[in-house]
């Protein structure tokens, strides 16, 4: 009882800390991965205190959380998921800490991806996200289209602001700065990518996590393994991209941040290209890296997919 009762003071001190020099005190709200995190930074700025529970680099498909997560789950006053069985680990972790407050699914209002709908390159559907979402396999890397990206920063503004309704007011003026970059951001994808000849728009990546990044910006995604990490593509499917890449003349091959990178490897070793670099799919770099925001993910990626494709 006593460790608990420090470790909850522990945890709360920030925000005790900044109450007690008169300041107002921060909101306290934890965000699922690192993508979510920097969306709630960028909106609530310096009235909010965000603990992102599967950090930079970390994959979330397949995340384990730890008891100090769900302890800062129980401080949160505003919980932060992005859905579509992306962080479904998340709703364990609420249940477990014993929270009682509003949870926001960024991707709500987005208009969802399923593999059906989509570029199945040869890898089962049951590739999906573990057992509950194998069937449906909804694509959750929604926040790959700038416009879905757009979608989640008007949540999570009504979020905050439901959650802390004194300071609305500055939160839906910070959403509005932000919304403007990511429509600027949005525009310049769209411009790079129109840049390369329409046959070479085409690159090979560890996971299905560019749906929606193709489908909004005219690019095909090829990939050995399916929308979540979680199982290893077969032999054959590997074996299928490979024929594919040179058919095609495929030379944009990447690596992604989170995911195992002995596959890719081989696939490129074989196909006779190299891998062109490391592409930031599911979460952020670490704050010194190329990714370490929303936007220098985009203007990272595109800076290394636009002269790839080009070849
Ligand atoms: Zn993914």
């Amino acid at each position: 009882m006593q460790r608990r009762t420090l470790l909850a003071l522990s945890l709360a001190a920030p925000f005790l800390g900044r109450a007690a020099q008169a300041q107002p005190a921060t909101l306290p709200v934890v965000a699922s991965f690192s993508i979510l995190g920097d969306m709630v930074k960028q909106v609530g700025g310096a009235l909010v205190a965000v603990r992102t529970i599967a950090g930079p680099d970390v994959d979330a498909h397949s995340f384990q959380p730890r008891p100090s997560d769900a302890e800062a789950v129980r401080q949160a006053r505003l919980v932060v998921r992005n859905g579509l069985g992306f962080d479904s680990w998340l709703d364990r972790l609420i249940r477990s800490s014993g929270y009682g407050g509003p949870v926001a699914t960024a991707s709500q209002g987005v208009t969802p991806r399923s593999m059906e709908h989509g570029h199945d390159h040869g890898h089962s559907h049951s590739h999906g996200h573990g057992h509950s979402h194998a069937a449906g396999a909804q694509d959750p890397h929604a926040w790959q289209d700038l416009k879905n990206g757009q979608a989640y920063v008007r949540t999570i503004a009504a979020a905050l602001s439901e959650a802390d309704p004194a300071n609305a007011s500055t939160y839906a003026a910070n959403a509005e700065a932000y919304l403007a970059k990511l429509v600027a951001l949005d525009g310049w994808v769209k411009a790079e990518v129109e840049s390369v000849p329409q046959a070479r728009r085409a690159v090979v990546t560890s996971h299905d996590a560019f749906g929606y990044f193709g489908a909004a910006y005219g690019v095909e995604f090829l990939a050995p393994q399916g929308i979540s990490t979680d199982s290893e593509p077969s032999a054959a499917q590997v074996a299928r991209l490979i024929r594919l890449l040179k058919q095609r003349n495929i030379t944009a091959v990447f690596l992604e941040n989170m995911a195992n990178p002995a596959t890719l490897r081989r696939l490129a070793d074989e196909a006779g290209v190299t891998v062109k670099g490391r592409l930031y799919a599911d979460a952020l770099s670490a704050a010194d890296g190329p990714a370490a925001t929303y936007e220098a993910m985009f203007r990272h990626n595109v800076g290394l997919l636009v002269p790839a494709m080009k070849g």
